[in-house]
């Protein structure tokens, strides 16, 4: 066995004084990409190892609606069998981010296989992230740590970006019942004018529920 020499450019003390110059990103994805680096010995120290992920601004694929901040696509999903992870671009704060980004992580590192279950769990919690596990984050242990990171991050190079929500009006959508055996069908808006459709069951007209007139 070779018995490694450290290079002049190993570790030192220097070098972690280096560290702590706060590095600045132009990049939102270099941003993150160091803050992957920047968490990996949180993630190490608890022997689960971050896969190789990429990691971009950008919506989940809900969209805004369900109040997503982060998405981790699993390897299966990637041609190139990586993982993939879009932190919101709503989010605008850096720790935010690195919250959002650790709980994305915990996902790439379990590669998606048990959503929020106990497997996924058992990381976050041995992470120190706390919380209902959909929307789990940061610990006030960890959140100590992942503050303590934010200084070698730099500024987070992104402005939040204000999404109007689409308020869910609930409304009375137009349907077809039929009253013999209760089945149910939706209407498209352009074949309202047709009148209800006859039941495939018992082939009798069904009943316009619903808001057929303003529509
Ligand atoms: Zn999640
Ligand atoms: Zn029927």
């Amino acid at each position: 066995m070779t018995q490694l020499t450290p290079s002049p450019s190993s570790s030192s003390a220097s070098d972690s004084a280096f560290c702590a110059i706060p590095q600045v990103h132009s990049l939102r994805e270099a941003w993150l990409l160091a803050a992957i680096e920047a968490v990996r010995p949180l993630f190490l120290a608890k022997q689960h190892h971050i896969p190789p992920c990429q990691v971009s601004v950008g919506f989940a694929s809900s969209g805004n609606r369900l109040g997503h901040i982060g998405q981790c696509w699993s390897t299966g999903s990637s041609t190139e069998s990586v993982n993939q992870i879009f932190i919101s671009p709503t989010l605008s704060t850096a720790y935010e981010v690195l919250d959002t980004l650790v709980h994305e992580l915990v996902h790439a590192v379990d590669d998606c296989k048990h959503k929020h279950g106990k497997e996924f769990k058992k990381i976050a919690l041995g992470l120190g992230m706390k919380g209902p596990m959909r929307s789990a984050g940061a610990g006030p242990e960890l959140k100590a740590k992942l503050e303590a990171l934010l200084p070698q991050l730099g500024p987070y190079p992104h402005a939040s970006l204000s999404v109007p929500m689409k308020k869910s009006v609930r409304r009375n959508r137009p349907r077809a019942q039929c009253k013999t055996c209760g089945f149910q069908v939706p209407m498209l808006k352009k074949f309202l004018a047709f009148g209800p459709p006859i039941c495939p069951q018992d082939k009798v007209e069904m009943e316009a529920v619903g808001d057929w007139e303003n529509v």
